[in-house]
């Protein structure tokens, strides 16, 4: 089966790029080369149709993706389906689901079926989690059960696969010899050095990477090369582990696109504002310009509740500076699992911090909403400025609650709307003139 990377290179229009290219409004020219120098992907597993396909990487627009997902204490397949509704109605351009709980195959097989949208998944999860559950210890897991379940996922219909192959016994011993504040804070990093750590071992992920790119390579899957040693707090930001692993994931990213499977990689995490523009262009020079999907960063490490917010501004900032792909954080970040309102909050906050990214990277047509919001605003045009919000209802709502008696303005100044006033002062002057 030829990958749509393959297609490209001989400059072959895939159907899929091709309904791509028409749902992102670009040349289909520009899709194809980026698939082809692995500066763009276009997640999309060949054994499935997927609705509204994006693609991700270098001039397209910055996408967003909502991460959804059962645990083992709260899991519904019901609670899961909603989440994955609210995410897509409110913008997500993919999904994660990370369910670990027992019923995730159930569950996943549904997501898979209800979603319009790519899909990722982290296969470590099912069988890290499913070995805890049987009481087995994590080192007892062998290399064969860590490959099927990566097939299983990508028979399943999977879109793209967070993987942790960097987490290399070199990169888990810098991170122990220089110490760390905060230890491993990803799930599946963790667990791979739990593994790696009891059994003496390479990670099999990485030893044996070939083997992976030829699963992914059958079914056309995406890797997105995890990044298991981001930093957890502001004081790990861009320690060796983290740079190490990113050198690494490097490596991956040119052996897994020689062989004509896309990547995308991974970024942290909690980095502080100034130390978030050294990240992106470290990760695009040392991993070949690949699409740079980013969880957070958040940027302060204090504010648990409204890490929408600390995330949002340093998606924004890494956008702006080159990532092209945000992991939204959710006000339940650090808290419990989020539930539906939480993904929507999530979801909006990310497609802020991506839009003001696209209008300050100038990718043309950005700034066109926010010109037609000015003239709406201008005329007092109320159901167009609902429409072109970010969020219509909660705009909707939101004036509606308050309506002043002259109703053509809105509560915030009432009488004194200073919009009227400058027309007042011009217009009315300008008749008289
Ligand atoms: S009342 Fe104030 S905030 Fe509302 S429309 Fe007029 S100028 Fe804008």
């Amino acid at each position: 089966m030829e990958t749509l990377i393959e297609a490209a290179r001989r400059g072959h229009s895939h159907e899929t790029a091709k309904r791509t290219a028409e749902l992102e409004g670009v040349p289909l020219k520009l899709l194809i080369d980026g698939l082809a120098d692995g500066t763009l992907v276009i997640p999309s597993n060949s054994s499935r149709r997927i609705q509204r396909p994006v693609a991700i990487g270098r001039g397209v627009t910055v996408k967003i993706n909502a991460n959804i997902g059962s645990s083992a204490d709260r899991e519904s397949a019901e609670d899961e389906l909603e989440k994955l509704r609210v995410a897509v109605a409110y913008g997500a351009h993919t999904v994660m689901d990370l369910s670990t709980g027992p019923e995730w195959k159930s569950i996943l097989e549904r997501i898979l079926r209800s979603s319009p949208v790519p899909l990722g998944t982290v296969p470590l999860y099912q069988v890290f989690g499913q070995a805890i559950r049987d009481g087995r210890d994590v080192a007892d897991v062998n290399v064969d059960e860590i490959f099927s379940a990566v097939e299983d996922h990508c028979r399943m219909g999977v879109d793209y696969l967070t993987l942790h192959c960097g987490v290399t016994a070199r990169a888990v011993s810098l991170l122990k010899s220089q110490g760390r504040k905060l230890g491993i804070v990803s799930r599946g990093g963790s667990l791979m050095a739990e593994w790696m750590e009891k059994n003496g071992r390479e990670n099999p992920l990485f030893e044996h990477f070939e083997r992976l790119v030829e699963i992914l390579h059958e079914y056309d899957v995406t890797f997105s090369l995890g990044d298991g040693l981001r930093p957890g707090c502001l004081a790990d930001a861009s320690d060796q582990a983290q740079i190490e692993e990113l050198i690494s994931l490097g490596e991956l990213q040119r052996i897994s696109h020689d062989a004509g499977v896309q990547v995308m990689i991974e970024g942290p995490g909690h980095v502080p504002m100034h130390k978030i523009e050294e990240n992106i262009r470290m990760q695009k020079s040392l991993c070949n310009n690949a699409p740079f999907y980013v969880l957070g960063p958040i940027v302060t490490d204090i504010a648990p509740g409204y890490d929408h917010i600390t995330s949002a501004i340093g998606g924004a900032m890494a956008a702006w500076y080159g990532a092209d792909f945000l992991c939204y954080v959710t006000p339940a970040e650090h808290l419990r699992l989020p539930d539906a309102e939480d993904v929507r909050i999530g979801v909006i906050s990310a497609r802020i911090a991506a839009h003001a990214a696209d209008i300050a990277r100038g990718t043309p047509g950005a700034m066109d909403p926010d010109d037609r919001m000015a003239e709406a605003r201008d005329r007092f045009d109320w159901e167009a400025q609902y429409g072109l919000s970010m969020d219509p209802i909660t705009a909707r709502r939101e004036r509606d609650e308050a309506l002043p008696s002259d109703s053509d303005v809105c509560s915030m100044c009432g009488h004194l709307c200073a919009l009227k006033t400058t027309k007042r002062a011009f217009e009315d002057k300008r008749e008289k003139d």
